[in-house]
């Protein structure tokens, strides 16, 4: 595995393994941190690509002004091992100087998608974020980049991106992960405290109620799930929601209270974002997509 902190190093080795013909290129992009969420990514990339590239950069322009940008914890020696495990062929780490020598005066935008759930909690967030994977996507000029479904409005806002500009990668999303007890795994769970790492449960726990009672039918409109989401979560006193909503996926057009979830055929996203303390998580689970994690 070959650890490399420039752009100009990182083109040439990519360069040097496509054409001596290790097979296509798949791109894993992190902040690092890495945990299984992460490992379930890198494994996939491992399958279908014959070159591995994880980047791991903790982007600052995808950061809001008090945001956690200087504390997002870092562990470099523990995520190379990680990476090594799983098989990555480069591993690619570039400091915020070599990323952006001077402020960048070009952004990538995607509109509608980003102005509401996390885009509307965390303005600019989504900017930053689609900035950054253009770059990454010209750096590596990946065939295919994979994504968790645990961030699935960035899984959204990306497929649009390739989409509109043509981008030549095809986007792979992965199922999220999760702890046997039901968390998805975040490098951010290490900021919650016993407490609030208990109360946490509340979220997977009314996905799934979410989901049951939608297979059973005993709820069938966009405004029960609502309700019972927030019902459920309102039972960890702690837990401060931020949004609590239901959503068609891809495209992410919140749906009317008396729209029904059965029989439509398309996909719904049920999302989420609760604080507990200081930290702010995210989960989501989709109802009717047995063909799959649906494409824009
Ligand atoms: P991050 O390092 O948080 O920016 O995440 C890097 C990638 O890992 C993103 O595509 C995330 O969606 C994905 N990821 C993070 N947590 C999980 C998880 N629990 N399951 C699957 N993918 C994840």
């Amino acid at each position: 595995m070959k650890v490399i902190r420039t752009i100009e190093e990182l083109r040439a080795e990519v360069k040097h393994r496509t054409s001596t013909g290790a097979g296509p290129v798949g791109l894993v992009p992190t902040m690092g941190y890495l945990h299984e969420g992460h490992a379930s990514l890198m494994k996939r990339a491992r399958e279908m690509t014959g070159t591995v590239v994880l980047s791991i950069f903790v982007n600052p322009i995808q950061f809001g002004p008090g945001e956690d940008f200087e504390t997002y914890p870092r562990d470099e020696q523990r995520d190379l091992a990680v990476a090594e495990s799983n098989g990555v062929d480069i591993v690619f780490i570039p400091g915020v100087q070599e990323m952006y020598p001077k402020p960048t005066k070009t952004k990538v935008a995607v509109s509608e998608l980003t102005s509401l759930l996390c885009g509307a909690s965390r303005p600019g967030h989504f900017d930053g974020v689609t900035t950054v994977v253009n770059k990454l996507f010209n750096i590596v000029k990946p065939d295919f980049a994979f994504f968790g479904m645990k961030d699935a409005q960035q899984v959204a806002v990306i497929e649009q991106m390739v989409y509109d500009l043509n981008l030549d990668v095809k986007i792979v999303p992965c199922p999220i992960v999760r702890e046997a007890d039901g968390l998805a795994l975040s490098s951010r769970n290490v900021y919650l405290k016993p407490e609030e790492r208990e109360q946490a449960l509340v979220l997977s726990r009314s996905l799934n109620t979410a989901l049951e009672q939608l297979e059973k039918g005993s709820i069938t409109t966009a405004g029960e799930v609502r309700d019972l989401l927030t019902k459920v979560i309102s039972e960890s006193p702690i837990a401060d929601i931020d949004y609590a909503e239901v959503l068609s996926f891809p495209d992410m057009i919140p749906l009317e209270n008396d729209s029904r979830l059965s029989g439509t055929g398309n996909a719904t996203i049920l999302a989420l974002a609760v604080r507990f303390g200081k930290t702010r998580l995210i989960d989501n689970a989709l109802f009717q997509s047995k063909e799959g994690i649906p494409h824009v």
